[in-house]
C-alpha cells in the first residue's frame, strides 16, 4: 500500500489533495503517515480520522489541546509545532504533498527531499527562497520533485513529448487577478476585500491577493527559472483571463504544446498523485465550445512591477530569490493589515532587494536552511522599515 504524507492539509491545496485520496479509496487504498494544519485542530482530527493517520500536527502549539482531545481513543499521535513538522516530514513516506503557505513550507519540502522521497511541490516558496539548496538536495538523495503548481505541471506534462534542450521558450499564463481591467488611478485606494476575490480560481486568500498583485506571477517565473533551469529570457509570462490554457512549451522547430484544462486544482494534484500513470480525476471535462473563445494579452509591466522583479531576482540570483519572497510576504502582511497601499507593496519588495544587494554574500545561493533563513528575516525587517515617498 503507497504511504502518503500532506504538510497543509487543512488549506486549499490540502483540502483537495484530501478529497483526491478520499475519492481513490482513503484508508483502504493509502497508509497516510503524516497530516499538518496550521490552527485548524477539528478539521485537522477530522481529516487524520478519515484517512487513519499515524501523526497529526498542528503548527499553532495552544491548539495541541483541542488536537488531542479531538484524537482521543483513536490511536493517532498529535503533536504541535515546527520540530514536530520536522520529525513528521523525516518519517518515511512514498508520497508527500508540501502544501504549506510561505516560507513555513521549506522546511518539510526540504526534508522530503534529503530522505530521497516523492515530494509533490505546491509551496512555491521553497523554489523561489531555496531553489538550487532544494534540487541540488533532491539530486544528492536520488528524490523526485513533481510539480503541482498548475502552471508547472503544464510545462512538465508538455514536456513528456520533447527534450529541455530542444525548448525554445516557455509560456506560463496569468488569469490577471482581481484588478485586470481596473483603471490605474484606481488601483492605489484597493481593499483587501476586493483584491481577496480571483476570477476563476478558488484559492488560499494570500495566494489570491498575490494574483491580483501578479506577486504569484513573479514568484512563478522564478519557479519555473528554478524547477526547470531556463534563462529569464526563455520564460513569457501571458495573460488569458479564461485560465483554460496554463502553460506552453514552444520548441526549436516551430511547434508550441499547450496544456488545456478548468482552473481545478485537483487536476494538478491528481497528475502528481497518479505520475507516471494517468487515472481518472474528479475534474471537469473540457468544453471548448461552451467556451467559445480563448483570449490573450500581452502583461503590462506598469500595471504589475511584480513581473520586472522577477527577471531582476533570476538575472542576480544568489539570495535575492530568498529576500524576494520574504519582503513579498511581509508587504504583503503590511497590506492585509491596513499598513500599506495595494500599489506600494512593490516598492517595499524592491527597497529590501536594493539593501540586500549591498550585504555581503548577497550572490553566493545560501547553503542551508539557517542561511535562508537569515536573509528572510533581514528581508523581512527591510520591507517592514520602507515607507512610500510623500509619507513618513
Ligand atoms: P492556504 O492558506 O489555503 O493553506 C495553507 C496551509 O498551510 C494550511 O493548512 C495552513 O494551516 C498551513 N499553514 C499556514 N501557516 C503555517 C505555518 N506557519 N506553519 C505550518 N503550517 C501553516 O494556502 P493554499 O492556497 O492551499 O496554498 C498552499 C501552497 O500552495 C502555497 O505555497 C501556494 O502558493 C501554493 N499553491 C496554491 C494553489 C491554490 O490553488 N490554492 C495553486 C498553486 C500553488
Ligand atoms: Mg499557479
Amino acid at each position: 500500500m503507497r504511504s502518503v504524507s500532506i504538510f497543509g492539509a487543512t488549506g486549499s491545496v490540502g483540502e483537495s489533495a484530501f478529497d483526491l485520496l478520499m475519492r481513490a479509496g482513503g484508508a483502504d487504498a493509502f497508509r497516510t503517515i503524516a497530516l499538518t494544519g496550521g490552527r485548524n485542530a477539528l478539521r485537522l482530527a477530522e481529516m487524520a480520522r478519515a484517512l487513519r493517520a499515524e501523526i497529526a500536527v498542528i503548527a499553532d502549539e495552544d491548539r495541541l489541546p483541542d488536537l488531542r482531545e479531538a484524537l482521543a481513543g483513536t490511536g493517532i499521535e498529535a503533536a504541535a509545532g515546527d520540530a514536530a513538522i520536522d520529525e513528521a516530514a523525516q518519517r518515511p513516506s512514498d508520497w508527500s504533498l508540501s502544501a504549506i503557505v510561505g516560507a513555513a513550507g521549506l522546511m518539510p519540502g526540504l526534508r522530503v527531499a534529503q530522505r530521497g522521497g516523492t515530494l509533490a511541490l505546491a509551496n512555491k516558496e521553497s523554489l523561489v527562497a531555496a531553489g538550487p539548496l532544494l534540487m541540488g538536495e533532491a539530486r544528492r538523495s536520488g528524490a523526485t520533485i513533481l510539480p503541482v503548481d498548475s502552471e508547472h505541471s503544464a510545462i512538465f506534462q508538455c514536456l513528456d513529448c520533447g527534450k529541455l534542450d530542444s525548448v525554445e521558450h516557455v509560456t506560463i499564463t496569468a488569469s490577471g487577478g482581481a484588478f485586470r481591467d481596473w483603471p490605474l488611478e484606481r488601483l492605489p485606494f484597493a481593499s483587501v476585500a476586493e483584491a481577496s476575490s480571483h476570477p476563476n480560481w478558488d484559492m488560499g486568500q494570500r495566494i489570491t491577493i498575490d494574483s491580483a498583485s501578479m506577486f504569484n506571477k513573479a514568484l512563478e517565473v522564478i519557479e519555473t527559472h528554478e524547477f526547470f533551469g531556463l534563462t529569464s529570457d526563455r520564460i513569457r509570462v501571458l495573460v488569458h483571463p479564461e485560465s483554460i490554457i496554463h502553460a506552453m512549451v514552444s520548441y526549436s522547430d516551430g511547434a508550441t504544446l499547450a496544456h488545456l484544462g478548468p482552473p481545478d486544482m485537483r487536476h494538478a494534484i491528481g497528475h502528481a498523485l497518479n505520475w507516471p500513470d494517468r487515472a481518472p480525476l474528479p475534474v471537469a471535462g473540457l468544453d471548448l465550445a461552451a467556451i467559445g473563445q480563448l483570449t490573450f494579452r500581452a502583461p503590462d509591466e506598469g500595471r504589475w512591477p511584480a513581473l520586472r522583479l522577477a527577471r531582476q531576482v533570476i538575472d542576480q540570483s544568489g539570495a535575492a530569490g530568498a529576500v524576494f519572497n520574504a519582503a513579498k510576504e511581509q508587504a504583503l502582511d503590511d497590506f492585509i493589515a491596513g499598513r500599506l497601499r495595494f500599489t506600494d507593496m512593490a516598492g517595499a519588495v524592491e527597497h529590501a532587494l536594493d539593501i540586500a544587494a549591498g550585504r555581503p554574500h548577497f550572490g553566493t545561493s545560501p547553503a542551508d536552511l539557517d542561511a535562508v533563513l537569515a536573509w528572510d528575516r533581514a528581508a523581512r525587517r527591510d520591507a517592514a522599515g520602507w515607507s512610500p515617498a510623500g509619507k513618513d
